[in-house]
């Protein structure tokens, strides 16, 4: 085979550069460094100014594959001079040059261009810098990563992308049975919701969806094949009505929990509210020995310390009604933390709803009321007692990454990011990546 003399053309900065190196030693050591099985390297060029290194580089075999019929060409129609960028090599910018070719198939006749391993039909780039840009991305700004390996910022987020794309692809293989459906705000006080869905078996990220209407969740679920919608066994959720419509829409065969966490903070929520409507009214030497009264009521009874239990004994004194709140929340609680068995939680909870009925505070009433509406979904929880606790953990990352991106425009992009970072599993529906910003 002959070999192939690099275009200077593609050599920047000619006066900069040193004389080229090749020397048969050196090249084969360079051929090692490079690992990449496909290349030999011929020579090489160092440019300082630049702080580039040019591997000169042929194809080690001489013929190509046809992609139609899988026959052997060695009939080079065309060579083309090209040139891509490689990993960083001892803090330089590496490029490859190299001819590739187009070899006419001998037996349909069809042109075709080589297709290689190491680098992507038509990318500038070897995967394995792709994949490396990838990971610096992780927990970074496109901007940061884009300085440290002297791109343009653009350019690192296309990849960062075209990457994550691929790896949502690969994953999507793997479906959990276990599911967290959950929102987090996306902007601050404009009530703008984006829905999270999680794996909770593996405590990832699958999706974000664009809202949390139930007709936004039904479509995301008819995305998935119909096998992996059987799969899916479990969905654990708050309290919002859309969510359990479109899963009974759905999933009729999954069981529906309602996530213990936010039960307890609805009933947290009635006490507080309670506590602020009584300490609205209190002279100030009472209200100052009362101050972070809040926290008191809402932590658990067993882990206060000496003076937080002095300061519930004097709430206790000071309101009989939060006193019973207090007791009754607490039982509350107790009931998920302790017991184990459905049947025997089912008798709990009726007695204590039966408890706050005859007590009749009309706040109590009306979570009494959600309480009922939710029945099934709060006992089911003693079924297998999965919480979306591990969700909250995924928000607050997801919260950092809001922060590292100051702010998303761009929703897809966003949600990209999330489920490109915090997923062992990738979304399951087809990826909607788009340039656009
Ligand atoms: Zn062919």
């Amino acid at each position: 085979m002959s070999i192939i003399t690099p275009n200077p053309e593609t050599i920047k900065a000619n006066d900069t550069l040193s004389e080229g190196h090749s020397d048969s030693n050196i090249d084969d050591t360079a051929t090692e460094l490079l690992g990449l099985w496909e290349f030999v390297v011929e020579s090489y060029d160092i440019d300082e100014a630049r702080q580039e290194s040019i591997f000169h580089c042929r194809i080690c075999f001489d013929y190509g594959i046809c992609p139609g019929c899988r026959n052997v060409s060695g009939d080079i129609h065309q060579t083309k001079h090209r040139s891509v960028r490689d990993m960083m090599c001892f803090g330089r910018i590496v490029y490859l040059t190299f001819d590739i070719r187009r070899f006419r198939c001998p037996q349909c006749h069809k042109v075709f261009t080589e297709s290689l391993d190491s680098i992507a039909p038509n990318q500038r780039n070897t995967r394995r810098f792709e994949r490396m840009v990838y990971q610096e991305c992780m927990g970074q700004t496109f901007q940061n990563v884009a300085k440290k390996l002297g791109m343009n910022w653009h350019t690192v987020e296309r990849m960062f992308y075209q990457k994550a794309c691929e790896q949502f692809q690969r994953n999507a293989k793997q479906f959990p049975q276990i599911l967290g459906v959950d929102e987090i705000s996306n902007k601050k006080g404009h009530k703008q919701y984006l829905l999270v869905i999680s794996d909770l078996q593996r405590n990832c990220v699958i999706e974000v969806l664009p809202n949390r209407l139930r007709n936004t969740l039904v479509k995301w679920l008819y995305t998935l094949p119909a096998w992996i919608r059987e799969e899916i066994k479990v969905v654990s959720m708050d309290l919002w009505k859309p969510y359990r419509m479109a899963i009974a829409q759905v999933l009729p065969h999954a069981e529906i929990v309602a996530d213990r966490y936010h039960v307890t903070k609805n009933l947290n929520d009635v006490l507080d509210k309670v506590r602020r409507a009584i300490q609205k009214h209190l002279p100030k030497e009472v209200a100052s020995k009362l101050k972070g009264l809040r926290w008191v009521l809402l932590k658990n009874q067993g882990d206060l310390d000496d003076a937080e239990k002095q300061k519930l004994q004097i709430a206790y004194e000071l309101s009989p009604l939060l006193r019973k709140l207090h007791q009754l929340k607490e039982r509350f609680r107790s009931i998920f933390q302790h017991i184990t068995d459905r049947k025997q939680a089912e008798r709990f909870l009726q007695a204590w709803v039966c408890e706050v009925k005859q007590f009749g505070c009309d706040r109590l009433l009306k979570f009494v009321e959600t309480l009922e509406r939710w029945w099934d979904p709060i006992l089911n929880y003693f079924n297998r007692r999965i919480t979306s606790g591990a969700v909250e953990g995924l928000n607050n990352r997801i919260k950092l990454i809001k922060r590292c991106a100051y702010g998303y425009r761009n929703v897809t992009n966003f949600r990209n990011r999330i489920v490109a970072e915090i997923s062992g599993a990738g979304p399951l529906a087809v990826c909607y990546h788009t340039n656009a910003r």
